[in-house]
């Protein structure tokens, strides 16, 4: 197998040729089609998340077919078409696992991040965390579904049915969940980096009745808000925007620091609060709707070797929709 590898947090990834994996008992070996890049691969690449597995492959939007299974694979067969996410395995007997908070449990493993991810052209992956996927669709098309689609989703349920949803920082993940928010009916307001008029047009193609810059007030207040970029200064600009009762949503794994804000902004049973990880049932109501929502991603490709050149791409916010590696 070929994989794109990080031996050190804040290096460029190497490609290394290794030995074909066998998968385990309760495990298949999946042939990856399309892994897309997330920020969340940022933040592990550049060492803003603790303890990875070292070296990793990254990627955890991963879009294959079987093609080994060990022994008790259950529902699934060599062949089918499937996707692994982020949360790759959980312990099932915490006090989070146990209450149906299997995105909070208390000894997870991560795709791409604690467990090797989907930048190479095979992975193993524990076959109770693994979505089959319709036969229909393109590979790359789907590949963002499997974190910016489901951590979207989850952030959406979050935020709550307000009518007013405001996105912050418009990239992977709003694409997606401004399709699933028009809808559902709500009116969508797009805030990018000041003076993103690429960022903003694209965000009104996909049906934002507003788009404008982050430090800008919409025209109407919002009942709810998701912040999707990794910037700290958001949260008091979002609560700015926010009605009374309304909720704002930090939906990234990580943050720059929130500079402080007078409280008078939260004041007025505004709630913030925080998304992490996922459940599986997430991602079996989110794949439900794709289809009825009818989600178009839109995506840029890459092939695997140029892994380093998609990070360095989101990194700088070149992008429009989401990258994807292709082996
Ligand atoms: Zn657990
Ligand atoms: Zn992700």
């Amino acid at each position: 197998m070929r994989a794109m590898v990080l031996e050190r947090p804040g290096e460029l990834l190497n490609l290394v040729e290794r030995p074909d994996p066998l998968p385990s008992d309760g495990e298949v070996r999946v042939r990856v089609s399309a892994c897309g890049v997330c920020r969340t691969d940022l933040h592990v690449v550049d060492g803003e998340l603790p303890n990875p597995k070292l070296p990793i492959v990254p990627g955890h939007e991963i879009v294959g077919r079987i093609d080994q299974v060990g022994r008790n694979a259950g529902r699934l067969a060599i062949g089918m078409r499937v996707g692994i996410p982020w949360l790759g395995q959980t312990c099932g007997h915490c006090r989070f696992c146990r209450e149906g908070k299997e995105n909070l449990c208390d000894n997870p493993k991560f795709t791409g991040y604690t467990r090797d991810g989907g930048y190479a052209s095979h992975v193993i992956a524990d076959v109770a965390y693994v979505f089959s996927l319709s036969e229909t669709g393109d590979d790359v098309a789907a590949a963002p579904l499997l974190c910016a689609g489901l951590i979207g989703w989850r952030s959406l349920k979050l935020a709550g049915d307000g009518k007013n949803i405001g996105l912050y920082g418009f990239g992977a993940a709003a694409h997606i969940i401004a399709q699933v928010a028009r809808w559902q009916g709500r009116n969508v307001f797009a805030f990018t980096r000041s003076g993103d008029a690429a960022g903003q047009a694209f965000a009104k193609r996909l049906g934002a009745c507003w788009a404008g810059n982050s430090d800008e007030p919409p025209p109407e207040q919002l009942d709810c808000a998701i912040i999707y970029a990794p910037v700290g200064a958001l949260v008091p600009a979002a609560l700015r925007a926010a009605r009374k009762g309304g909720r704002v949503v930090c939906a990234g794994i990580h943050m720059s620091d929130i500079p402080s804000f007078p409280y008078s902004i939260l004041w007025e049973e505004r709630e913030l609060v925080s998304v992490a990880n996922l459940t599986r049932r997430d991602g079996e109501e989110f794949f439900e709707i794709v289809p009825r929502a009818g989600i178009v991603t839109q995506t840029t490709p890459y092939p695997l070797v140029r892994a380093n050149d998609a990070l360095s791409d989101l990194r700088s916010g070149r992008l429009e929709g989401a990258a994807v590696l292709v082996p």
